[in-house]
């Protein structure tokens, strides 16, 4: 049903008019699946799904789990405008990269690698320098997930501000740990206690404090304590379990891509397990390509490229999109028949898409409430000003939710952005306004992820709705 795009109970029933009786539970074999399938106007390859199964978000199959070796931490920095993102990104490259390496060339590939002492050994950490919890949330959307760990940036003379907060939902929403760097030491102003005050708002407690979320002072223009920061990340990648199997062909996530006009199709590839090797054939999202060079965050030639590690590419019949996966395969001719494969898949997923929603919206909460499968129920909340927004959280929170619950993932006045959007996509939210109004592009972006946005003028009847949803009770929206 969920390939499909049709609800459990339509699959039952054209079962029931073959005469087979079932239930949402049972498992069907492939040949009555087809015959379903095919029921509804779908050509079903029974090939196609093994194959897009290799594609799951995790990076691991059963057989890397003898060969399992630690990877370095992939990490995002995010944070409010102006607080430091850039130049700590600049910063930690050159006073790590540029010491002792050939004139210091760095090159921006989309990201890149530097050695931590830490226990008594060299470690790697892994920077994605697109700063910012836009980037790492449209990328969440396309299915892609790169982050282990998120530097959450915060100027001690400005504190906690709407992008900030912004970015703790994202991070949160993502699951991925937070790491404080609180930014602008040097300065006169800073008051790097009132930033720990007020993040203490938002769920992050300084360890220092009895919570459990590492804060560190720095200075991203003076480079102060730019090493205990990257300590700190080592620390936090200890406990994350970040492991991979580089004995075996390469998978990960296209980071960024362009087109040279003298190189052809470029693409950084950020390799998430196994190693990619020169002379390797590759599908990226569906692209075809046979790795003719590549080239390290260092602007160096290399052969091979290890898990956690990003490359430069040459070779690829064509430009992939940032966040599309890329699998390596043994043989050339299977690999081309599935990129092909997956154009086409693409076209009728678009088409899937167009003809009806795959994504949450407040019915299909409703119908899943009615049909007891639902346990949580994803909100983004918009409003006017700061006041609404607690008073609806307030209300919110008087619901019952012993059924289900509900889960805010962002609250915050201001407009519904195309931000917005991509987190409600990327976590299956709703989105709920309230006197507020689509900043421009993101009334059509949500008609293209479909994501459901509710807007309200009075607070009892957003209310209704959600209680509505909850309980199964809601009418349905025609
Ligand atoms: P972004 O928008 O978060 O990427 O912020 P930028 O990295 O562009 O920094 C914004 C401004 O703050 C620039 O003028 C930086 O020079 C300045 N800045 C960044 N970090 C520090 C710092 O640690 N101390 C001081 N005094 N200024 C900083």
């Amino acid at each position: 049903a969920d390939m499909l795009v049709v609800p459990e109970t339509e699959v039952i029933r054209a079962l029931f008019m073959k005469g087979i009786m079932t239930t949402v539970n049972q498992v069907l074999d492939i040949p009555t699946a087809t015959m379903v399938a095919e029921e509804m106007g779908i050509l079903v390859d029974t090939e196609a799904p093994e194959a897009e199964a290799k594609k799951v978000t995790e990076m691991l199959d059963a057989g890397d789990l003898e060969n399992l070796q630690r990877r370095p931490p992939v990490v995002t920095i995010m944070g409010h405008v102006d607080h430091g993102k850039t130049t700590l990104l600049d910063s930690i490259r050159k006073t790590k990269v540029a010491q002792g390496e050939a004139g210091g060339i760095t090159q921006h590939i989309g990201a890149y690698h530097v050695d931590v002492e830490h226990n008594g050994e060299t470690q790697q950490v892994v920077f994605l320098d697109t700063p910012g919890h836009e980037a790492f949330t449209a990328m969440r959307a396309r299915g892609a997930r790169v982050t282990d760990i998120a530097i959450l940036v915060v100027a001690a003379d400005d504190g906690v501000r709407p992008q900030t907060i912004e970015a703790i939902s994202h991070a949160k929403a993502a699951e991925v740990p937070i790491v404080v760097a609180i930014n602008k030491v040097d300065k006169e102003e800073a008051q790097p206690d009132r930033v720990k005050q007020e993040l203490t708002e938002y769920g992050l407690v300084a360890e220092e404090w009895g919570g459990d979320t590492i804060m560190v002072p720095v200075s991203a223009l003076t480079g102060e304590n730019l090493d205990t920061l990257l300590e700190m990340i080592l620390l936090v990648s200890e406990v994350e379990d970040l492991y991979a199997n580089p004995d075996r062909p390469a998978k990960g996530t296209v980071i960024e891509a362009h087109l040279d006009k003298a190189k052809g199709p470029v693409a950084t590839l950020l390799i998430q397990n196994g190693t990619l090797r020169v002379g390797d054939i590759l599908v990226a999202g569906s692209v075809f390509g046979k790795v003719r060079a590549m080239v390290d965050d260092r602007g160096k030639r290399v052969e091979e490229g290890k898990p956690s590690f990003a490359v430069e590419v040459l070779g690829l019949s064509d430009v992939p999109a940032a966040g599309d996966e890329f699998d390596v395969y043994l043989d050339e001719k299977e690999a081309r028949a599935i990129a092909s494969n997956r154009t086409d898949q693409q076209r009728l997923s678009r088409l899937q898409q167009a003809m009806s929603s795959r994504r949450v919206s407040l019915n299909t909460i409703s119908s899943q409430a009615q049909e007891g499968d639902l346990k949580e129920l994803n909100l983004i909340l918009k409003a006017d000003v700061q006041g609404s927004v607690e008073a609806i959280l307030a209300a919110l929170q008087q619901l019952p939710q012993k059924e289900v619950q509900v889960r805010v993932l962002l609250a915050a006045p201001g407009e519904i952005t195309e931000t917005d959007v991509d987190l409600a996509a990327a976590s299956s939210a709703v989105i709920i306004g309230f006197n507020t109004t689509f900043a421009s592009g993101a009334r059509q972006a949500a008609d293209q992820a479909d994501v459901d946005v509710r807007d309200y003028t009075v607070i009892y009847a957003l209310l209704d709705d959600i209680q509505g949803a909850m309980e199964g009770l809601l009418e349905p929206e025609l």
